[in-house]
C-alpha cells in the first residue's frame, strides 16, 4: 500500500506524527478510491490520535509556501489546501446520538471508535501513515471484501447507523449509484424501516446527496433505490406521481415515471450538466396534473409543458435548489421541450425555426439534447422517423442560425429609439411597436436588419397616429 501514498503531504504527515509521537491515518473516501483505482476528487481525510487542530498546524508549517489552514474549533477539525488537494484533519473520536438530532455528542476516542462512527464498511478503512507501520491497512469491518463483492453495508447494526444519522440512507443510495454497487439486503430493509427519520435532516444536506445521485453515470439506479425504500416519496412526491398508467376503452398511456428515468439516463449519457439532467427529471412533471381521457382521441396531457414550467420554482424552493439563472434555464427547457418534436412532425418552416432559435437562445443545443433523449419509444419505425425528422430540424437550425444569427438576438430597434423618434415617453405603445417589429422579423416578413426595421417602425407609428419628430 505504501507505494500508493505518492502525495508528498503523506511524507510530511509521517514526520509530524513521529515528532509529536502520535499516530495518524488516512481514512474514508481516499482509501476506498485508492483500492478501487478510482479517480479521487482530491480530498484526503486524516485521523490523528490526538488533536487534529494542533496536528494540522504542524503540517502546514512544514509545507512549502504559505499554506492557509482553516480551523473549525467547534468540530475539532482543521482543513488546508495544498497543491489542489483538500486535506482535512480530525482527532479520532467516539460519537453518541440523541433521538431528535443528527448532531452527535463527541468524545475523544481510539481509531476503532472513529471507524465505528463511519457510515459504511467501505468508507471505514484506514491506512497507517506512521513509521514503522506506514502503509498498513486497518480494516476492522472487512471493507475490502465489500469492495470486491460491490456491496454497501454499515459497520454496525444498520437500524442504529441509519437512525443515528438518517442522512446516511441517502448516502447509501448515492454510493450504490456512483460506484454501481448493491445495497446489502439487511441495510435496504433498515432504510425502508427508517426512511421516516429523514425528517430530522435539513433539506440542503438531502439535496446535496440527491444531486450527487443525479450526477452519476446512470442516475435511474438511484431513483429506483430511493423509490423502493420510500425515500423518494418523502423528498420528491411529485416525481412519484408520474407512476402508472390507466386503461380506458382499451387505451393506455406510457408510464411516465419509467419514461422520465429513461430520458434522464439518455441525457446523462451525453452530458454532465446537472441542470440539463434536472430539466430531464422535470420535463413531464405536469403530466399527472394535466392528464385527461378524450373519447375518440385517447389520453391527452394538454399544456403540460406550460404547467410543468410553472412547477419548477416551487419544486426548486422546496428542495432548496438554487433559485437563480439555473432554475430559469430548467424552466425554459421544460417549457420548450416539445417544440423541436412538434417542428419535426410538421413541415419545417423557416419562421418556426427562427422562432425557436429566438426563444431558446444559447440553450438551443441543450434543448435538442433533451428532445433527442425524450425519444424512448419501443417502436423502431417511430424512432427512425423521429430521428430523421430531427436531423432535418438540426440542419434547418444551422442554416437559419448562419443566415440570421438569431442566437441571443436583440431586435435592431430599441425602445429608446422608438421613444426618441416619435418624441414619446415610456408607454405601452413603445412595447407594441417593438413587438410588431420582432414578430415581422421572426415571421420573415421583413429582413433582419436596421433599415428594414426602421422603415417598419415609421409605418407602424403612423398607423398609431405617431409622427417622426
Ligand atoms: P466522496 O468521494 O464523495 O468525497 P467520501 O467517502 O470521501 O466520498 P465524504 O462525504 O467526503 O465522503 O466523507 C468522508 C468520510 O467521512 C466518509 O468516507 C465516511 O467515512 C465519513 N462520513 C461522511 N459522512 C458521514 C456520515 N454522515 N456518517 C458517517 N460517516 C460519514
Ligand atoms: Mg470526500
Amino acid at each position: 500500500m505504501k507505494q500508493h501514498l505518492t502525495n508528498p503531504v503523506f511524507e510530511i504527515i509521517a514526520q509530524v506524527a513521529a515528532e509529536m509521537q502520535l499516530n495518524a491515518f488516512v481514512i474514508g473516501g481516499f482509501v476506498r478510491d485508492l483500492l478501487l483505482h478510482r479517480d479521487n476528487k482530491k480530498d484526503i481525510d486524516i485521523v490523528v490520535l490526538g488533536s487534529g487542530i494542533d496536528f494540522a498546524q504542524q503540517v502546514a508549517a512544514r509545507l512549502e509556501g504559505k499554506v492557509p489552514v482553516k480551523y473549525f474549533r467547534n468540530f475539532g477539525t482543521a482543513m488546508l489546501n495544498y497543491q489542489g488537494w483538500k486535506v482535512e484533519f480530525v482527532g479520532a473520536r467516539r460519537e453518541s446520538y440523541r433521538r431528535n438530532s443528527r448532531k452527535p455528542i463527541v468524545e475523544d476516542g481510539t481509531l476503532v471508535d472513529d471507524q465505528n462512527r463511519r457510515d459504511f464498511t467501505i468508507n471505514a478503512m484506514a491506512i497507517d501513515l506512521t513509521e514503522p507501520t506506514v502503509g498498513r491497512l486497518i480494516d476492522p469491518f472487512n471493507g475490502i471484501r465489500d469492495l470486491e463483492r460491490k456491496i454497501i453495508c454499515t459497520p454496525l447494526d444498520p437500524d442504529i447507523t441509519f437512525s443515528d444519522d438518517p442522512l446516511r440512507m441517502m448516502r447509501a443510495v448515492r454510493f450504490a449509484t456512483q460506484l454501481d454497487f448493491t445495497i446489502d439486503p439487511a441495510c435496504l430493509e433498515a432504510i425502508r424501516r427508517n426512511a421516516g427519520r429523514l425528517s430530522i435532516v435539513s433539506m440542503e444536506r438531502i439535496s446535496d446527496e440527491f444531486n450527487l445521485i443525479i450526477g452519476a453515470a446512470v442516475p435511474s439506479r438511484g431513483f429506483r433505490l430511493m423509490d423502493e425504500t420510500g425515500l423518494l416519496e418523502l423528498i420528491f412526491p411529485e416525481f412519484c406521481e408520474l407512476k402508472g398508467s390507466e386503461i380506458i376503452d382499451g387505451k393506455g398511456h406510457k408510464d411516465n415515471f419509467y419514461h422520465t428515468l429513461a430520458v434522464l439516463d439518455n441525457v446523462a449519457a451525453v452530458s454532465d450538466n446537472l441542470w440539463l439532467r434536472w430539466a430531464a427529471i422535470l420535463h413531464d412533471i405536469a403530466k399527472p396534473a394535466t392528464r385527461k381521457f378524450v373519447s375518440g382521441t385517447g389520453w391527452t396531457f394538454h399544456a403540460h409543458e406550460f404547467k410543468g414550467a410553472k412547477m419548477v420554482s416551487p419544486i426548486f424552493r422546496k428542495l432548496k435548489l438554487p433559485l437563480n439563472e439555473k432554475m430559469r434555464y430548467v424552466e425554459k427547457l421544460v417549457l420548450l421541450h416539445l417544440r423541436p418534436i412538434v417542428l419535426a412532425e410538421d413541415v419545417v418552416t423557416d419562421s418556426a425555426v427562427r422562432r425557436l432559435l429566438f426563444e431558446a437562445g444559447d440553450d438551443i443545443d441543450d434543448l435538442m439534447l433533451l428532445c433527442n433523449a425524450d425519444i424512448t419509444s419501443k417502436n423502431p419505425v417511430k424512432v427512425k422517423r423521429y430521428i430523421e425528422n430531427f436531423g432535418l430540424v438540426r440542419n434547418k437550425l444551422r442554416e437559419i442560425e448562419e443566415k440570421d444569427k438569431l442566437r441571443n438576438w436583440q431586435p435592431p430597434i430599441t425602445g429608446e429609439l422608438i421613444m426618441e423618434t416619435f418624441g414619446i415617453p415610456p408607454s405601452k405603445v413603445v412595447g407594441v411597436i417593438k413587438n410588431l417589429i420582432t414578430e415581422a422579423i421572426l415571421e420573415g416578413q421583413i429582413s433582419n436588419d436596421y433599415d428594414s426595421a426602421y422603415r417598419l417602425m415609421l409605418v407602424e407609428g403612423l398607423k398609431l397616429g405617431l409622427k417622426k419628430e
